[in-house]
């Protein structure tokens, strides 16, 4: 059974790099039939807010990556505490007191002389005495993992192949702060264990944590999950833009974006499927593979998720979008005018257009006579079904008008607007009377 979680902290909103990752631990436990966690990480009770937490789901929710589970990690700091126990039993972690002055200094000292700047163990040498004597000076420590030297680090990466760390060449990282507060990467490991996790998909800011929880998972005498690192989203300018940093659903449901077109574009962006409108996440889920997933950064293109939503759009069943529609609007309307939207707010415009009234322009006096003749035409056409062919047929014969000339006034008259949906699917919903008036008050 495959088990995949998205670990959001909630010290922000989700925006498009964040949403990519909780979508492709979706198709991942989705296309398995296994399942995708939640996990808040909000350990850090400072800058963790529940309306964050709240919009998480939210944004969750209109995207349809509904979780199976949801856990949260300021609930669970007993079992942190009882697994912490085992590793300081273990010898896995150990107490540190230098200050991040004395941190920094050490590091300029190294890269002084050209070394990289690993943490030296100063403290792996102290004595119980000293560890006394600094406790009742009261000074607190902070905890560092162990990292064993001895066993070289390797994973092979579900994206980026396989992986080769050496722990003499990392500083054993720092895992619990003085104030007995935890960085994020100990209890991730440890949730991980106890969520059952089977895979670790998200981006590759993420590989070197890996190569430290690797061995913390060793630690606890249990086999990684399955790692993956994918390029991170950059905006279509290369770099990792402001904008896309801090672009949310919430802008892009006002933007007027369908959840299948950021699912759409994101699903398959930086790999090498191509990126095609699908309204069917089942069968996003079907087709998504880690092997396709290349090694540079994956472009974000707003244009790009635009278009994709036009096409969506132009997918959506009446059903889908019925109550988004203005009253009144029916399902013959939405089918006339669905293939001319961007945003299926844009439906009221074209509504309003068969409605009335319209601004139609100023015809100049030779469009003026074809118009009067248009609205005798219309007056003499059997209506019936399909009005239009009937009406420019009889045009064309009696005018001898063609292409533009034909349909140009005949659309300005009716709508009001030089472009639009076809007319053939238009002028049965502004109906007989009213279309009549609006050829008659032109003539
Ligand atoms: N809270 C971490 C983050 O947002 C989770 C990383 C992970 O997936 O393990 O970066």
């Amino acid at each position: 059974m495959i088990t995949t979680r998205f670990a959001p902290s909630p010290t922000g909103r989700l925006h498009v790099g964040n949403v990519r990752t909780a979508l492709h631990n979706w198709l991942l436990a989705r296309q398995a039939g296994g399942r995708f966690l939640l996990r808040i990480d909000d350990t850090d009770a400072e800058r963790s807010r529940e309306e964050h937490v709240e919009a998480i789901r939210a944004d969750l929710a209109w995207l349809g990556l509904v979780p199976d589970g949801e856990e949260r990690q300021s609930a669970r700091f007993d079992l942190y505490e009882r697994e912490f126990a085992r590793l300081v039993a273990a010898g896995r972690v150990y107490r540190c007191y230098e200050t991040a002055q004395e941190l920094d200094l050490k590091r300029k000292v190294l890269l002084g002389r050209g070394l990289p700047p690993i943490y030296d163990r100063a403290a792996l040498s102290l004595s119980e005495a000293d560890h006394e004597a600094k406790a009742a000076a009261g000074e607190r420590p902070h905890w560092r993992f162990r990292l064993d030297h001895d066993r070289p680090i390797e994973w092979v990466d579900g994206i980026r192949g396989r992986q080769h760390f050496d722990p003499a060449q990392m500083s054993d990282p720092v895992v619990r702060r003085a104030d007995g507060s935890w960085l994020y990467m100990l209890p991730s490991v440890i949730d991980d264990i106890a969520m059952g996790v089977t895979d670790v998909l998200r981006g590759e800011d993420h590989v070197s944590n890996t190569a430290a929880q690797v061995q913390m998972f060793g630690a606890f005498g249990v086999d990684p999950p399955a790692f993956a690192h994918e390029a991170l989203l950059v905006g279509s300018e290369g770099k990792l833009s402001k904008r896309l940093g801090s672009l949310g659903m919430e802008e892009l449901r006002e933007a007027g974006i369908e959840p299948e077109a950021v699912l759409s574009l994101l699903a398959r962006l930086g790999t090498s499927q191509p990126v095609e409108a699908v309204i069917d996440r089942e069968q996003l889920a079907a087709g998504f593979r880690l092997d396709t997933f290349g090694r540079a950064p994956a472009r974000f293109d707003e244009a790009e998720l635009a278009r994709l939503n036009a096409q969506v759009v132009h997918q959506l069943s009446f059903a889908a979008v019925r109550e988004r529609l203005p009253e009144g609007m029916d399902g013959a309307a939405w089918q006339a005018v669905r293939p001319n939207l961007n945003t299926v707010a844009e439906a009221a415009d074209w509504w309003a257009v068969v409605k009335g009234p319209i601004s139609a322009p100023d015809f100049a006096a030779e469009d003026r006579s074809y118009l009067a003749a248009a609205a005798d035409a219309l007056g003499g056409i059997e209506w019936g079904e399909n009005p239009w062919p009937a009406l420019t047929g009889a045009l064309k014969e009696s005018t001898g008008r063609k292409g533009k000339a034909l349909f140009l006034p005949l659309r300005l008259a009716l709508t009001g607007r030089e472009h639009g949906p076809d007319m053939a699917a238009l002028l049965p919903l502004i109906g007989r009377d009213e279309a009549l008036a609006r050829l008659g008050a032109m003539g």
